[in-house]
């Protein structure tokens, strides 16, 4: 078939080549119209995934402060322990002896003393509490003893006076 015999077919054929065209026109606009759903759709899609992304993302960095958060609390209590002989803590790094309410307020770790009557009074927040209940106890006693014993030496000095 030669350039003719093309010509030749298309010229009988007009009416059915024209009805293929716009078969054609109409399957044509059919797929762009749905092409241009499904890239819509497509792109929606994208942005709501981007969306869960970033609220996920927030989600990730909140939960990273609140473990954060929570080991610097566990940290506060892993770093001390309570002493069983004073209403004191016991750094266990330093072994030392401190403030509860300094540690606890503001993990500051101020070493405290017995001021000798088994008590100790906090240099940075003045709290007074019990070091040690041994000597607490102790330092009762020997008042009790101190007390008795001069009951004792009123009564002997007045009973060797010959006043009673
Ligand atoms: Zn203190």
């Amino acid at each position: 078939m030669n350039i003719t015999g093309i010509w030749q077919f298309i010229s009988n054929n007009a009416d059915a080549i024209g009805v293929i065209i716009a078969i054609s026109g109409i399957i044509g606009g059919i797929i762009g119209f749905f092409t241009k759903v499904i890239i819509e759709h497509v792109k929606k899609k994208k942005s709501s995934d981007a969306k869960i992304i970033t609220d996920q993302q927030h989600t990730i960095e909140e939960q990273k402060n609140q473990i954060l958060t929570l080991t610097g609390e566990l940290d506060k209590y892993c770093l001390v322990q309570k002493s069983t002989v004073g209403d004191v803590w016991i750094q266990k790094k330093t072994n030392t002896i401190i403030c509860p309410i300094c540690w606890s307020n503001s993990q500051k770790p101020i070493p405290v003393f017995d001021s000798g009557d088994g008590y100790y009074t906090c240099s940075k927040c003045n709290h007074t509490g019990i070091y040690s209940y041994n000597n607490v106890n102790a330092a009762q006693k020997n008042t009790e003893r101190f007390i008795d014993a001069l009951y004792e030496q009123d009564n002997n000095y007045l009973h060797n006076d010959g006043l009673f």
